[in-house]
């Protein structure tokens, strides 16, 4: 049997979300060797889709693309996008063995210069996954503008095999016949970043999510929102109107025990109050309603935010929907229980409605790699109060919503401590070598 090409660094660090970005940027300047596994075709992670971020209402892509840019730019970074972890093992002699699947993109890597031209020469029209699938993309394309790498990928599933990309391509690149390939990284440590997915929107029947007409969820608002968005303007995504009228029902997808979700995502708060702002902003005459059971505004900044929020005439109603359906006339009827005043149910219909939904893990371990997870499926860390990076595998460590909900500050942060140590068991390690 023929032996798996097998690759040497001093730290794997899965996932190129915010979190392993930063991670392998810290290790990485310290002269670690650091090989970056994504399974996406770009890095990137969900930062790089905001539109703007809470609470410095930043430009989400002005301030990811410069870090996605640095790491990979760096000389002791290696990205491996587009690649699937198979397992990840720690040996007796304490190396870290992982077992990696290059998918096929369908085009040279060595060869594509990211031109575009097989892209504009596709006659294949997918709906975008990227733009929320409000608009639509080719079945060969660079997922973004600024993804990185610049490389494209053919989406198989729908592509007719015309070959118009393979006649226009300038380097020869497209290969339809291109295999998984499989390796092997060997390292001294791993940092998980794999961050999270939205909760699925169909888990709840009473949302009637996927059946009603301009309900949408939060991550589809950023798109909508955002300066590269499917419209480049907010609109009714059914007809195109522009909203007079836009509603957020939070704790959508958290803190929901029927949902087996009982913790708070900690993020949706803030992201709504965020999206509101900028939706005030973009549509000065369009009331905005804030669905809520109490708002955590946690972090530095965050209350100040929220009360300017109110002050910008953001309503914010203290109520438990029960109820979204399809109204008429392509409104969504959002149905709830009042929790202030007298109570009682009352109905109200907007044109948009946004789900502001929590955040569950989005790799299981199981089967992969021996790591523990917690009750909340999130990788569990085996010092939570004083060393919050370390899981229960010796030299592997966490960062990010891998090992909870969290915004973009706190992931720095912890990528940051999981990176010191990940150093300092690498420092500890040459040492009882050279012992
Ligand atoms: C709608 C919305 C708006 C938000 N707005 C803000 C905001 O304004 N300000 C703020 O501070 N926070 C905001 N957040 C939170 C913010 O998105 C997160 O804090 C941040 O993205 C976490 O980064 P991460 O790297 O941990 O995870 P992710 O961004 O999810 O990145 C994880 C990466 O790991 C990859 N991956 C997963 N599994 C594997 C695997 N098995 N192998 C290889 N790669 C894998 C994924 O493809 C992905 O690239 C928002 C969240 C949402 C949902």
């Amino acid at each position: 049997m023929e032996s798996k090409r097998e690759l040497k660094f001093d730290t794997i660090v899965v996932g190129g979300g915010i979190a392993g970005l930063q991670a392998a940027l810290d290790l990485a300047d310290q002269d670690f060797k650091v090989a970056v596994v994504e399974k996406d075709a770009t890095i990137g992670g969900k930062m790089i889709r905001l539109s703007k971020v809470f609470p410095t209402l930043d430009c989400a892509s002005c301030i990811t693309t410069p870090k996605m840019a640095a790491a990979a730019h760096h000389d002791n970074i290696t990205l491996f996008t587009y690649c699937e972890l198979d397992s990840l093992k720690r040996d007796a002699d304490a190396l870290i063995t992982a077992e990696v699947t290059q998918k096929p993109r369908y085009v040279d890597p060595d060869k594509c210069i990211g031109c575009r031209q097989c892209e504009y020469g596709c006659p294949v029209y997918v709906p975008d996954h990227e733009q929320g699938y409000f608009n639509m993309r080719k079945a060969i394309y660079i997922p973004f503008s600024n993804a990185i790498p610049q490389l494209a990928l053919m989406d198989v599933e729908n592509c007719s095999l015309c070959g118009k990309c393979a006649k226009v391509c300038p380097t020869d690149a497209i290969d339809y016949f291109q295999q998984p390939d499989k390796f092997v990284i060997r390292a001294k440590t791993a940092v998980l970043a794999t961050g999270f997915e939205l909760t699925p929107i169909d888990q709840k029947p009473q949302y009637n999510g996927g059946k009603v007409q301009n309900l949408i969820t939060s991550m589809e608002m950023e798109r909508l929102l955002a300066p590269h968005g499917p419209y480049m303007r907010v609109i009714r995504p059914s007809d195109g109107k522009e909203p007079d009228s836009i509603a957020y029902v939070q704790c959508a997808g958290s803190r929901d025990k029927t949902l087996g979700i009982p913790y708070c995502s900690r993020v949706c708060c803030m992201y709504a109050i965020k999206q509101a702002m900028l939706l005030s902003g973009a549509l000065p005459l369009a009331d905005i309603t804030i669905y809520y059971m109490d708002i955590r505004a946690f972090g530095k900044g965050y209350e100040q935010f929220f009360q300017n929020a109110k002050a910008m005439g953001i309503e914010f109603v203290k109520a438990k929907v029960a109820k979204i359906e399809q109204g008429e006339n392509q409104y969504v009827r959002v149905r709830y229980e009042n929790q202030e005043g007298d109570g009682g149910v009352a109905e109200r219909e907007h044109d948009l409605v946004v789900l502001s939904l929590g955040m569950v893990p989005q790799w299981n371990p199981a089967g992969v790699c021996s790591v523990s997870c917690g009750s909340d499926a999130f990788i569990k860390c085996s010092m939570p109060k004083i060393a919050p990076t370390l899981t229960d595998m010796e030299g592997v460590f966490v960062a990010g919503v891998a090992a909870g909900p969290k915004d973009i500050v706190d992931t720095i942060a912890e990528a940051g401590a999981a990176a010191m140590e990940a150093s300092k068991y690498m420092v500890a390690m040459g040492k009882q070598q050279a012992a």
